[in-house]
């Protein structure tokens, strides 16, 4: 379906990111990774996924808090891809500290990370989309981009205003063939969220499993993580042309979280 497509995932070494590519290069969709640590192992994971299609998969290593590496990884993209169709911007970090005693350096780069690389990775992929008249752009928010928790001050503000970035841009693009919209995942079981099961083992003197147990019982009722494969499916879907009246939606994919 996604055959002669080529899709950045941005922050797709890992987690949910990785998981995405895997579902779209299954489609045919030739894949841009990036992110830190271990490049081998998912360049591998993607081409497994990708079957008999024969995609090609590329790499740069540009730091999403990094305006300058950003440009030079949208670049790569166009000196070797002829541009990106479909842009999902999932790189995203958090910390965890009530306000006054978050620290400044944390907040800059969550804001950073989690919503001005997608400023910038919209606004230089935006004109090559509009030039196709196809395009899809993807954006990894939250739960935390819908409703707030404590500690979380600089990930729930970075994700609702990444949310509020996608309606803008999806308006802007309301008449192209290019959408705009966002994923808001409840708890899926990754590097990002194993550090905050750990921490909350350590804090109240418990195991992994029950603080794992705990982490799911305080927000997600059906007490199941979310499966990077399952948010790749629904960023397929959004790919398809069945979606392609899907626009500035913020799609909570939750295990019921928001619903309560
Ligand atoms: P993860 O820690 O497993 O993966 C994060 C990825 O981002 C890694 O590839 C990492 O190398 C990359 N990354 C981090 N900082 C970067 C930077 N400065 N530049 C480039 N790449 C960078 O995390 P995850 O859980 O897979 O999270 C992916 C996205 O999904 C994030 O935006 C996160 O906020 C969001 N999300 C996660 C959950 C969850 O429960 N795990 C829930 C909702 C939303």
């Amino acid at each position: 379906m996604l055959n002669g497509k080529t899709a950045l995932v941005t922050g797709s070494t890992s987690g949910i990111g990785l998981g995405i590519a895997q579902q779209l290069a299954a489609q045919g969709a030739n894949v841009i990774l990036n992110g830190f640590g271990d490049v081998t192992g998912p360049t591998s994971e993607v081409l497994a996924a990708s079957k008999a299609h024969g995609i090609r998969v590329g790499y740069h290593g540009a730091d999403m808090s990094k305006p300058a590496e950003i440009e030079a990884m949208m670049a790569y993209a166009m000196a070797e891809f002829g541009g990106v169709d479909i842009l999902v911007n999932n790189a995203g970090i958090q910390h965890v500290a009530n306000v006054e005693n978050f620290p400044p350096e944390k907040w800059d780069a969550i804001l950073a990370i989690n919503l001005s690389s997608a400023f910038h990775t919209m606004r230089l992929a935006v004109p090559g989309m509009r030039a196709k008249n196809w395009g899809r752009i993807i954006n990894l928010a939250s739960a935390h981009g819908l409703v707030a928790s404590a500690g979380k001050s600089a990930y729930v503000a970075a994700k609702h205003g990444l949310v509020g970035l996608t309606k803008s841009v999806a308006l802007e693009t309301a008449t192209t063939g290019v959408t705009v919209n966002a994923i808001c995942p409840g708890w899926v079981l990754t590097p990002l969220v194993q550090k905050q099961i750990d921490a909350k083992a350590e804090r109240e003197g418990i195991s992994l499993d029950d603080a794992q147990r705990g982490l799911l019982g305080e927000k997600q009722p059906s007490l199941q993580f979310v499966t990077p494969t399952q948010l790749g499916d629904l960023a397929v879907f959004l790919c398809s042309s069945a979606a392609s009246n899907v626009r500035g939606a913020a799609w909570n994919v939750d295990g019921g979280w928001l619903a309560q």
